[in-house]
Parts: structure tokens; C-alpha cells; sequence
């Protein structure tokens, strides 16, 4: 096998005791077998894959870089894709499409409710024609399953606005509030309303020995945060993939309610926003969670089953 290929093991071996094994190594298989979540090595961005049946993959997000994105779907053996879900239109999210269309088949495209910024709307729109693709909106409330995996969709909630979450106020929200830096493509920015409008999504993966669930959070900040929790106190789930790539505005009561067993932070090395925050990083890891990042750790694959779940990273 290739050089470069690292692979660090985590056994989580019973729900009242955890026992945790780190393995680094090589490995002549990837995917690992029985592989139910990827995160892909993209920079600064997501790119983040649910395994659907041989070859087949539902994408959410496509981080900034086509070629990126081509070469995480391939080396996870990725032929088909059923749907490619769009959180929202920043660059770090959309511009890596094309290099997902790129000799595979994909089914429709689905995206936020919130077209903003425009120039990211347009881009994926293009694509989208050209490819002959149909584009949808994801709706609060909706329901889906491609194989082995299902899912709901928690966010947007076009009759709650983000900026005035419910009552009560949360203690993080005021620092939600901050004003938009000037960064209409990148998108690292805090208090971005397109950030706000990512598509989050409550995921379930049936597994030989029952489901894992998968709470997958796009940009959110703590306004949308806040607002997801008081619409669904129960967000357990056994991967968080960390909202917006680890920044420092996050709301500690959503870290505590998901309590997961895997965090996952997408983030590239040397970004000019401080992603991800050293107190993010303490936050998540005081839930009991084993915290990967992208930066450190390359492509972030979960795998295995309930009782013994497993991560496994690779460089390259
Ligand atoms: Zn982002």
C-alpha cells in the first residue's frame, strides 16, 4: 500500500465502560470495511460522506477545492452519488462541486433555503444545469434514507429566525451577535447569516448491532444552535462533526446535549480565521469525546458498528 497511510484506531468498546486504543500504523485496505462516515481532507472546509452501498455515497458539502474533493471520493471508492447536500453557498462548501460531478452519477443536488451569497448560488446552479442535475431545497422536518443510512433535517426552519432564538435567551447567544466581517466567498466569518442557514442534519446509520446517529452541523453559530436545541432537546448522537470548523462561538449546551463518543473538526492547517479554537477544542473534548481534525489528521473515516466503534485516519 502507499505510503502515507496512517491509521489510528478507536475501540469504543461499552456504553458504561470505555476502553480507548489508539493504533498508528499501515494499512493495505481503505475504506476500512463496514466504513459509515468519512470526513475528507479538503483544507479549509467540509466535505463529509455517508457510505449508502457499494460505491455509493450521499456528499454533504464539497469543501473549495475540485481536485480535493475528487481524490477523497475516489480513494473511498465513490461511484454514485444518490445526493450531494449543500449546507450553504460559501466557498468552502460549494466550490469544490465539480470535482464531485466529476465521472460519477449524481442524482440530484440539495441545498439551504437561504440563496446567499449570490455568487455561490450561481456557481452551483450552472454546475448543476450543465450536468443535468435537479436542484431542490431541503425542508425542515423532511425525512429521508438512501440503503443503510436515514436522516431528518433540523435546519433551516424557515419560521424560526436565527437572530431571535427563543426564549429563554442562552448565555452564548449574545456572542453569536457579532457583526459580519467582510468575506463574502470564504465564508470563515462569526454572525454570517449564511452560516446560520446551514442545512443540519440528524443522521442514522443501521448497524449490525444497532443504528448510529450522526448530528452533521455545517456552519451553524450559536443563534441557530440555541434554536435547534430548543426545537429538539434530544440531539444525542455518537459523531458530531464540530460546527464551523471548530470556531470559537459555540454553544456549550449543544456540545453537552449531543455528548458524542467521536467529534470531528474539517479544518485546514494554517487558516487565517483561528479555526479550530483552542476552548472549542477543551468544550467538546469535556463531553468525554475523542476530538479528530482534518488538519492533523487527514481523511477521518468512522467505522465499524455501535458497540465497537472504530476511527480511522489517513494522510493522502
Ligand atoms: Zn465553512
Amino acid at each position: 500500500m502507499a505510503a502515507g497511510v496512517v491509521v489510528a484506531v478507536l475501540l469504543v468498546l461499552m456504553a458504561a465502560i470505555v476502553a480507548l486504543y489508539v493504533i498508528r500504523g499501515r494499512t493495505a485496505n481503505w475504506p476500512p470495511p463496514n466504513w459509515i462516515f468519512a470526513a475528507c481532507d479538503v483544507g479549509q472546509g467540509d466535505a463529509l460522506v455517508l457510505a449508502a452501498g457499494p460505491a455509493e455515497a450521499v456528499v454533504i458539502d464539497t469543501g473549495p477545492d475540485p481536485a480535493k474533493a475528487d481524490h477523497c471520493l475516489t480513494v473511498l471508492g465513490i461511484h454514485k452519488v444518490p445526493l450531494l447536500v449543500l449546507t450553504h453557498f460559501h466557498a468552502d462548501h460549494v466550490d469544490g462541486v465539480p470535482g464531485v460531478l466529476k465521472g460519477r452519477t449524481v442524482t440530484e443536488i440539495e441545498t439551504t433555503n437561504d440563496p446567499d451569497p449570490p455568487r455561490g448560488v450561481s456557481e452551483v446552479t450552472a454546475w448543476a444545469r450543465t450536468a443535468g442535475i435537479p436542484t431542490t431545497v431541503a425542508t425542515v422536518g423532511e425525512h429521508r434514507r438512501f440503503g443503510p443510512v436515514s436522516w431528518d433535517v433540523l435546519w433551516p426552519d424557515p419560521n424560526v429566525s436565527p437572530s431571535t432564538p427563543p426564549e429563554p435567551a442562552r448565555k452564548s447567544h449574545r456572542r453569536g451577535r457579532r457583526q459580519a466581517r467582510a468575506s463574502p466567498r470564504g465564508g470563515g466569518e462569526e454572525g454570517s447569516g449564511p452560516n446560520n442557514s446551514s442545512v443540519v442534519l440528524q443522521v442514522t446509520v443501521s448497524t449490525r448491532d444497532g443504528p448510529v446517529r450522526l448530528l452533521l452541523t455545517g456552519d451553524i453559530e450559536p443563534p441557530s444552535q440555541a434554536a435547534i436545541l430548543a426545537a429538539h432537546p434530544d440531539l444525542a448522537a455518537d459523531v458530531l462533526k464540530v460546527p464551523h470548523h471548530g470556531s470559537a462561538h459555540q454553544d456549550p449546551d449543544l456540545f453537552a446535549a449531543v455528548h458524542p463518543r467521536v467529534a470531528v473538526i474539517s479544518v485546514g492547517k494554517g487558516n487565517t480565521y483561528g479555526h479550530p479554537a483552542p476552548r472549542t477544542i477543551q468544550l467538546v473534548s469535556g463531553t468525554g469525546a475523542r476530538v479528530f481534525r482534518t488538519d492533523d489528521d487527514g481523511q477521518v473515516v468512522v467505522f465499524g458498528t455501535a458497540a465497537r466503534l472504530r476511527v480511522a485516519t489517513r494522510r493522502g
